[in-house]
Formats: C-alpha cells, structure tokens, sequence
C-alpha cells in the first residue's frame, strides 16, 4: 500500500500522516477546516489569539511521551505549569493549539478546507469526492479520523465494502458537547490561571488563555468552557444568548463585574467523548479502510495520537503483504473513473 488518503487533519490524522511518511508511504490528508489541527484549535480574532478547543495535553503512555523531545526541541511543545495537577504535568502547543500538526504533517500533503462529501472503492482504489465533484487521484487506501457521527455520516452517503459494518461499531461512540466563551478584558483578573468547577452549574472550566507560554501576556485574554450538560441543554442557542449567559456565569465565578473588550462563543457539537467504542481502532485488511479517533479510546488528544499509532500498525502490517492488487493503479496516480 503505497499512496494513502487520510481524511480529518486532527490529532488522529495528523499521526497516521506522520507514521506513514516516516514508513515512506505517500500520504494525502484531506480537512474540511481552515487549518490543521481539529479539535486542537487556536481562534484568530484580530490581534488575539483563544485556544478555544483543547486546552492541554495530558500524557500518560510511552508511546506519546517518546514524542515530547522531538516536539519541544521543534518549538511546537511547552510545559504549563500552572495547569498541572500534582505530578501530572500539562503540555500545550506553542504559540497556539494548532501549531503541532503542521509540524506532524510534514511530508504529507494536505489539502485544506476540503469537505470530503463522499467515498467509494472501485478497481482502481479509492476514490473521494467533494459535493462539487471527484477529486483527481485514487488511493490504495482511505483512512477516516472524524468525529463518529460525522464518520456515519461520510460512510451512509458512501460506497465500499466494509462501511456498513463501520458504522455498526461508530454508532456506539457518543459525544458530549460544548459551549465556549472567548472573553478579551481590559482589566487583569486576580485570580488563579486555571479555575475548574463542580459539575451541575453553567461552568466546566477556564483558564487565562493568555498566561500560557508564549502567548501574548499583556493581554487578558480568557477561555471559558460550559459544563458539558449546561451545553447540551442550550445547544441551539444563538451564540450571542450565550455569550451573555457564560460572561454572567464567569463573572459569578470570580467575584467581580467582567466587562469583556471582546467575546465571542463557539459549539463544539463533539467535544469530549463519553462513551468510546472501546477498541483501538476499526481496520478492514481486505477492504483496505480505516478508522481512528479519540472516540475509539478516550477523551484526550492521547487517546486519538494512540489510536492513530494502532491504526498505523494495522496499516503498515497490511502493506507488508506483497500481494497488493491496486498497486498497478497506484503507481499511475491516475483515477479513471
Ligand atoms: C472544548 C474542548 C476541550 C477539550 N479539552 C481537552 C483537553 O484539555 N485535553 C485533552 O486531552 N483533550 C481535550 N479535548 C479533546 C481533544 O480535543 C480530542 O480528544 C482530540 O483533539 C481529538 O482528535 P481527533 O483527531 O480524533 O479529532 P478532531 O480533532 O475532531 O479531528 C477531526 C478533523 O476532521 C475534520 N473533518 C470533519 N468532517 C470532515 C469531512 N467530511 N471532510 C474533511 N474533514 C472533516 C475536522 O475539521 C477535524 O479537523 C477537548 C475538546 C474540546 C472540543
């Protein structure tokens, strides 16, 4: 298996990219977003900067720690020592959420704000589709690293062996969501820089976005995150109602009137998983699909980096087998559809 489609450029994706370019497969990743990164996101607004997605890395296995040196060394991976727990350390990216994966990428090529619509397998390979039309090359191989509903999605609109047994197992992975309130103030608040609340109220947690290292420190800016079941119950609320309720919340929360220069909210439809499939990854050696998230493992960004790792083992094990039928087509990059 040599030219490989990965599809969502999250934590997940960018793993399987980096995996297999360093085992010298030719790796295309496709993401419907702006920028590389997914749920590892940093929101520009202006002159500020708000990691409103994830908010640190928490490492607990071998396989992320080995990482570590290499992304510090590469200026992409700090310490955040004011969000550690005991002997639990907390890494952010520097300087934003989203700086890792155009680090992981490299070598990759990455299509952006490229929605993949749909996908299907002929005797060529793989090929993939935008609403708009069929993208210009056929894979040996197509590896999906979405959220599980957004996956369900893609897959019912698909065609290929394999699917129907894929969404079987995704429909199991659930999700919670969340609301996120990016608050710019004029004002230091005299506060901790990492607040975390009990379960129950509007607040989950927040965390002065701007004393992270290597963001800008002369402004105050904040990230405040809603409780997981506050979320879900205003899920379709507009997000000026919200940035209202979460600034009244927050201002509660820190005893003292916030006036925000600047706010903004954003929904998370998928944040956090809550319920995982419980199996490192979904791997059809015949069908030559792939799937890996967070949702397989966990709710961390290591439980996508280690289901992106097991999916790559898969992957690799499958591409020692010499007997490849769609090697001939994958050497032309043709797709004669
Ligand atoms: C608010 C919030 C706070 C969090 N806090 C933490 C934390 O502090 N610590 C922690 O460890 N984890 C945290 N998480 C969870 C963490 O972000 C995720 O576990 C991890 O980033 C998931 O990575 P992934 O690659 O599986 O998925 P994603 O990062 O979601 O990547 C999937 C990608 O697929 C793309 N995509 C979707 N549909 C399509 C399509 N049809 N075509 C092309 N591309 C598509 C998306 O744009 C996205 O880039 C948080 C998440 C949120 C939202």
């Amino acid at each position: 298996m040599h030219n490989i489609a990965v599809i969502g450029a999250g934590m997940a994706g960018c793993t399987l990219a980096r995996r297999l370019v360093d085992a010298g497969r030719r790796v295309h990743v496709f993401d419907k977003g702006r920028a590389a990164g997914g749920r590892m996101a940093t929101r520009v607004a202006g002159r500020l900067r708000f990691d409103h997605g994830a908010q640190f890395m928490s490492v607990r296995g071998d396989a992320m720690r080995a990482r570590l040196p290499e992304w510090q060394q590469a200026g992409v991976l700090a310490r955040w020592p004011q969000a550690a727990v005991g002997d639990s350390e907390r890494w952010v990216a520097v300087p934003g959420m989203n700086a890792l994966a155009p680090r992981m990428l490299w070598g990759a090529e990455f299509s952006a704000q490229t929605l993949i619509h749909t996908l299907g397998a002929d005797r060529f390979g793989w090929w993939l589709a935008e609403e708009s039309g069929t993208l210009p090359d056929c894979f040996d191989a197509v590896l999906v690293t979405l959220p599980a509903p957004q996956a369900v999605t893609l897959f019912e609109r698909s065609t290929g062996a394999g699917l129907a047994r894929f969404i079987d197992a995704m429909r199991q992975i659930r999700y919670a969501p969340c609301w996120t309130l990016m608050l710019s103030l004029s004002e230091r608040l005299d506060v901790a820089d990492c607040l975390r609340f009990p379960a129950g109220g509007a607040l989950n947690w927040a965390a002065r976005d701007s004393g992270k290292p290597q963001r800008d420190a002369s402004r105050e800016c904040w990230v405040v995150h809603a409780d997981p079941l506050w979320s879900r119950q205003h899920l379709e609320c507009e997000p000026e109602q919200i940035e209202a309720l979460l600034t009244e919340a927050f201002a509660a929360a820190v005893g003292r009137a916030v006036v925000p220069v600047q706010r903004c909210a954003h929904r998370w439809r998928y944040a956090r998983v809550v319920d995982a499939l419980g199996q490192p990854c979904l791997w059809d050696a015949d069908a030559r699909v792939g799937y890996a998230s967070d949702g397989c493992l966990g709710e961390r960004i290591e439980d996508a980096f280690d289901s992106a790792n097991a999916l790559a083992d898969r992957v690799l094990e499958a591409g020692a087998n010499r007997d490849l039928p769609w090697v001939h087509a994958a050497e032309q990059h043709v797709h004669l559809r």
